[in-house]
């Protein structure tokens, strides 16, 4: 094996989105020697196309929101099933979170008298959203990128060196975590323009890669998210908590099919814009869920009052959390009401006029006019639902965001679960970021420059890790075990494959037949990846990357798969044909995945049984002070009689 790279680091972040970029900052301020790796170009995470804006309850726009109204809020949207400590922590520190921002240079859209504009989103109750525009994504990650930027030159100041205790190593995917017993000790990693091996050593390592959306066809989500850290956590012995849950947002783009599943964000429908059926029918009165009866309007005149007195009328029900409105659009197509492309019309034309869309949104305008030829100053958009967001994820802890079972590990940002409950609402990923990536910064560095003694990285885990991500280039041999190989497969094919079989089979509506079926095409698919082949060499090298992440997203499809087998009931952002209603008996159970080979090799585990295995746990009570924050009417429709007893 070729000599291998070797750098020491207190704190590794592997990913630089608003969560990787939070967590290194507050590593390096606590005083830790950090680095952040990512896939893609420093600046071009997924975190930058996020349009609508961060949740906090500042309170800017409507004095009555508080951190107690945004927890109820979440925890209605997640339906309850939301580790409830940190929704409360989430609540309670978004605005700190977003004022400092403000202090590092990020400019929000203002209110007439100058505070930081706010604006109404699906689920929350008061205009909430903090935002650029809808380009508040770029904002966020401009300012994250100026302030790493900043504390280099401190620290150039200091030692002459503008990378001695921050560095970012840009266009590098890392492939395993590293471990000495129970303990992280470093990550393995490639330079995608050299293929150039090297290994990070460090005591801590965050998670922060983002979601898995390029698992299923239909995605609003960019080429990255190929869940690396969701499986990398699962490879190192960490579970993944209730990976049944993925958001299909309900509107995408459905044309051109080049574009298909583009996302159009829900400021369009914040800002007043309304679904409409092929017969014109504003469609979404007919699918208020009683939950939320009393929440959302009977009339579409209530529903319009409400844009301009929200204190008098209930907000309309374009409104609802995402889940619901995804399922209703997927009814009205299903049921042959659908626009000419197989979604719904989403019309703001008729409700502003042309100059107010044109600022307020203006990337939507640019990308209908340029990718659909659609003017929607003038005319409608087709719409219908796009995976978007994986609610399911590590299992953290929820104060100091540490992995469950691997000491040293910590995971935050859309990779890691159980924030969103069953149903993530819009916002509050952004602000999840930045709540939940300072608190693995922190911790990760008092954990890191508080210990006696470092773990060692030994050399046969690095010659492993080696061999396994060199492996596509040998792959006309058989496997030790395997008796013919066959020809190789190419990865492009079965990624195709793979995202086919997950769009169809475990979806935005879930049988429990097809998801047998979808699990009996993983096994096939996963036994054809190990011969996933690629030609030519390391140098920027795309089918051998694709060939790597394929073991990832196979993974995280298998836990998706088995876990929404087991659930047998429909709930947010999961939704059962043949389990149609929300059981209140399950709102106290989290299901947990992890790698049934414990020792995290996954060329002994018998690639057809699968990779999984599955546990049920009991969710702890929520504290009664928050459960206090409710009606009683309200949590009967979610807890049982024994936990309403309790
Ligand atoms: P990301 O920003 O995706 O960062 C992941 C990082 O990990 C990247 O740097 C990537 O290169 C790196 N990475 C991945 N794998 C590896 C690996 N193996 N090795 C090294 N590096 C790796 N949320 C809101 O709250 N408000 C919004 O308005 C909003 N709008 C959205 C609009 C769109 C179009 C989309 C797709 C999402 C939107 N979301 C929004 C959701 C939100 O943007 C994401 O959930 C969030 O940005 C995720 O941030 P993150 O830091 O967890 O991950």
């Amino acid at each position: 094996m070729s000599v291998i790279d070797r750098q020491e680091w207190d704190v590794v972040v592997v990913g630089a989105g608003g969560a990787g970029l939070r967590a290194a900052v507050e590593a390096r301020e606590r005083g830790a020697r950090t680095a952040v790796i990512c896939k893609s170009l420093f600046g071009k995470a997924h975190t930058v196309m996020a349009e609508g804006g961060i949740a906090a309850a500042m309170g800017n726009v409507n004095p009555h929101d508080s951190w107690q109204v945004h927890f109820r809020d979440t925890m209605r949207g997640g339906k309850f099933l939301n580790q409830w400590r940190m929704a409360e922590l989430h609540a309670r520190e978004a605005p700190d979170r977003v004022w400092e921002l403000e202090t590092w240079g990020a400019l929000f859209d203002r209110t007439k008298d100058g505070r930081i504009s706010q604006r109404n989103f699906g689920g929350h109750e008061y205009p909430r959203l903090a935002h650029v525009g809808d380009r508040t994504g770029l904002e966020l990650i401009r300012t994250l990128q100026q302030k790493v930027v900043s504390l280099q030159q401190e620290d150039e100041k200091e030692t002459g060196d503008y990378e001695s205790r921050l560095k970012v190593f840009q266009e590098c995917t890392v492939t395993r975590v590293l471990k000495q017993g129970d303990r992280v000790c470093g990550v393995f990693a490639y330079e995608r323009e050299s293929g150039r091996f090297f290994v990070l050593q460090a005591p801590a390592v965050v998670i922060a890669t983002g979601g898995i959306g390029k698992s299923f066809k239909v995605t609003s989500n960019s080429w990255e998210y190929t869940g690396d850290g969701h499986a990398l956590a699962l490879l190192a012995g960490a579970p993944l908590l209730n990976m049944e849950f993925v958001q299909f947002h309900p509107t995408g783009m459905v044309w051109p099919p080049s574009v298909k599943g583009i996302l159009v964000t829900e400021s369009v429908r914040g800002d007043g814009g309304v679904l409409r059926n092929s017969e014109g029918k504003r469609f979404m009165f007919d699918y208020v869920p009683d939950v939320f009866k009393e929440k959302y309007a009977e009339s579409e005149e209530e529903g319009d009052r409400w844009y301009d007195d929200p204190d008098h009328n209930r907000r309309p029900p374009e409104l609802l959390p995402r889940d619901e409105v995804a399922r209703a659009i997927n009814s009205e197509v299903k049921a042959g009401r659908g626009s000419p492309h197989g979604g719904v019309f989403l019309d703001v034309s008729t409700r502003m006029p042309a100059e107010v869309i044109r600022r307020r949104l203006p990337s939507m305008y640019h990308q209908f006019k340029e990718l659909a030829d659609v003017d929607i100053t003038a005319e409608a958009m087709e719409v219908g639902p796009t995976c978007h967001y994986v609610m399911g994820g590590i299992a953290v802890d929820s104060d100091t965001a540490a992995a469950r079972g691997v000491e040293g590990l910590y995971a935050a940002g859309e990779v890691a679960g159980g924030m969103h409950g069953s149903n993530r609402l819009g916002g509050n990923s952004l602000s999840d970021l930045l709540v939940f990536g300072r608190r693995a910064g922190l911790h990760a560095a008092r954990y890191a420059t508080g210990l006696a003694e470092r773990p060692h990285v030994d050399d046969g885990q690095i010659d492993s890790a080696a061999a396994e991500a060199l492996r596509p280039f040998s792959a006309e041999g058989p496997r030790p075990g395997e008796q013919d190989a066959g020809p190789p497969e190419n990865p492009y094919a079965l990624h195709q494959e793979l995202q086919q079989t997950m769009n169809d089979l475990v979806g935005i509506i879930r049988r429990e037949g097809e998801m047998e079926q979808a699990l009996r095409k993983l096994a096939q698919l996963r036994v054809r990846a190990r011969k996933a082949g690629v030609e030519g060499h390391r140098q920027f090298n795309p089918g051998w990357h694709l060939a790597l992440d394929l073991r990832n997203m196979l993974l995280v499809s298998e836990c998706v798969a088995r876990a929404a087998l087991e659930r047998t009931e429909s709930r947010g952002g999961h939704t059962r044909e043949d389990h149609p209603t929300m059981d209140r008996a399950w709102r106290r159970v989290n299901l947990l995945c992890r790698l049934a080979d414990p020792t995290g090799g996954l060329a002994a585990t018998d690639p057809v049984r699968g990779q999984i295995s599955l546990t049920r746990e009991t969710t702890p009570p929520v504290r009664p002070d928050l459960l206090a924050l409710f009606e009683k009417e309200e949590l009967v429709k979610y807890l049982t009689e024994e936990e309403l007893y309790e």
